[in-house]
């Protein structure tokens, strides 16, 4: 049985770095910490604890306590995410004491860096790096305390605060492996994290989806959320290659049942950019856009369904091929 120690950077008033719409103190504490948790909670042979989330530990060092008066841990991990003016700059790494050589859980990190966001080039190939500037790194190493800061990536690159997002639960499963060396059962939930209410978090998960392709067609979702106040407002695009279908209805789905709550005929919308992409006739407009009143219906946790049809009431008769988005879905409020 080990304990670990891991550590969210700045807070206490200090956001950290900020690019994409995030800041690092608030990345770690509020996207990346409650996925750590969750996976921490089913160590079953070592534990890891959590540093008082309010604190900044650089500050706290600085005036006396925060790394010198942690003890009893095997080992302390400090998350981080970089920052650099250029766009451009990408990956993650791992920061070691100077004074010492990687010990396999470092290594075991970078790994896990490296697998979602690639290495910073500098710390290539192992992903690690060496530095004897840094205050709780240096306290700590004084102390004789295994001690890491982890860059997980650049703030600033969108690629990477994409790719942490996106893979979130099975970044923090794999971290919470590495830093303790346990194995962990149960799979990580990929391709985004579901968010039961709207935010803009929800909206930028949204906006990134990638877009799929089942049985000859190909959707993409781009918005769905409360737009304006007592409708759901679906946008995003749907084609189906060379077969053409009349009509484009949008549904909205009870997560529960797999039922329909209602639908709507979207207009067709002009994307000429989806069309060069996918080799389309320049005459198709594969663009929905649709609001549903959700008035009637609170309570309901719901998703959307993309049905490119030749019936105009907007079932199958005559042909239909549909998509559904089941991993996105809203709790529709009471209004
Ligand atoms: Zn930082």
């Amino acid at each position: 049985m080990s304990k670990h120690l891991v550590v969210f950077g700045h807070g206490q008033g200090d956001p950290g770095a900020t690019g994409n719409g995030y800041q690092e103190a608030t990345f770690t504490r509020n996207i990346l910490g409650p996925k750590l948790k969750a996976w921490a909670a089913k160590l079953k042979k070592n534990q890891i604890d959590f540093y008082n989330e309010s604190l900044d530990m650089y500050q706290q060092t600085k005036a006396g306590g925060g790394a010198y008066g942690v003890n009893g841990y095997s080992s302390v991990t400090e998350f981080h995410l970089d920052a650099a003016t250029s766009s451009s700059a990408t990956g993650g790494h791992v920061i070691i004491s100077a004074r010492f050589n990687p010990d396999s859980n470092d290594l075991a990190i970078a790994k896990v860096l490296e697998k979602y966001v690639g290495l910073w080039g500098s710390s290539k190939p192992t992903g690690t790096y060496k530095r004897d500037d840094l205050l709780n790194m240096n306290v700590f190493a004084n102390r004789g305390i295994s001690y890491r800061l982890v860059e997980l990536g650049f703030i600033s690159s969108a690629k990477d605060v994409n790719n942490l997002v996106k893979n979130i639960d099975a970044v923090a499963k794999a971290l919470v492996e590495a830093i303790t060396g346990e194995s962990l059962s149960g799979s990580a939930n990929t391709g985004s994290t579901s968010k039961p209410q709207s935010s803009s978090n929800h909206d930028k998960i949204i906006e990134e989806s990638p877009a799929k392709t089942v049985n000859g067609m190909t959707a993409k979702l781009a918005k769905f959320r409360e737009e304006p106040l007592g409708s759901f407002r679906e946008a995003g695009w749907a084609h189906a290659g060379k077969e053409n279908y009349n009509y484009c209805f949008i549904f909205l789905m009870d997560k529960a049942t797999n039922k329909e709550v209602a639908r709507q005929k979207s207009k067709d919308i002009p994307r000429p950019d989806v069309n060069a992409a996918y080799g389309l006739s320049s005459n198709n407009k594969p663009g929905f856009d649709t609001t549903i009143d959700i008035k009637k219906f609170a309570g309901k946790q719901v998703y959307v369904k993309v049905r490119l049809t030749n019936d105009p009431a907007g079932n199958m008769k005559g042909g239909a091929k549909d998509i559904d988005f089941p991993e996105y879905y809203l709790t529709i409020p009471k209004r």
